[in-house]
């Protein structure tokens, strides 16, 4: 068992926040010591928690759509890592809608598990609790229209919810100008 392995059966060990999440403790993450691309979602929904798939749901699609990979690509762990920001189901908020990913788990486990991820080229920021971790406080729409101010390291997306869709419909440079830019980029971080 690599040191990796050891670290990531502690992982899915962790109980944490078993006293607040509603279904349990599940972490839900992708990793592999070469992987070259870093996919820094939020937290799993219900159907993620469920499979135990990271982005196996309606975002996952729409995520590989933006980034131009199959199924296959996707889910190949030596080319790309799936770390959100946090591992487990959060639950829902009493207004509607996801609750936040769980602030114990960043500070736990990230960097711990980015520290055998020596090969990561390219980080996908996909999100704003991902982009406020790693970028501080700031707007998201300017995020991802600024993209090119944090390449190569590191690229700025929305959350690929069915929220994305009225986003994209609203800013249509999305799509036009960033889309192929994502798509570059990731080639770029494989090769
Ligand atoms: S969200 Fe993270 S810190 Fe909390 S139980 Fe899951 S793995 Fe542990």
């Amino acid at each position: 068992m690599t040191k990796l392995d050891t670290l990531l059966a502690e992982v899915r060990a962790c109980r944490a926040c078993a006293g607040v999440l509603p279904l349990g403790p599940r972490p839900v993450l992708q990793v592999s010591a070469t992987a070259r691309v870093l996919i820094a979602g939020q937290a799993p929904g219900t159907k993620v928690h469920a499979s135990g798939v990271p982005f196996a749901d309606a975002s996952g699609a729409r995520l590989r759509e933006w980034m131009g990979v199959s199924a296959d690509a996707f889910y190949d762990a030596s080319k790309f890592a799936i770390l959100p920001m946090g591992f487990c189901y959060p639950g829902r908020l009493d207004g509607g809608g996801d609750a936040p990913p769980r602030t114990e788990c960043a500070p736990l486990w990230r960097d711990r598990l980015l520290a055998f991820m020596p090969d990561l080229r390219l980080t996908l920021l996909v999100g704003s609790y991902a982009q406020v971790h790693a970028l501080g406080r700031g707007k998201m729409t300017e995020r991802v229209r600024d993209f090119q101010g944090h390449l190569p390291s590191m690229f700025s997306l929305p959350h690929p919810s069915w929220r994305s869709r009225h986003w994209a419909t609203q800013n249509p440079w999305f799509d036009a100008e960033v889309l192929p830019e994502l798509r570059r980029a990731i080639r770029s971080a494989l090769t």
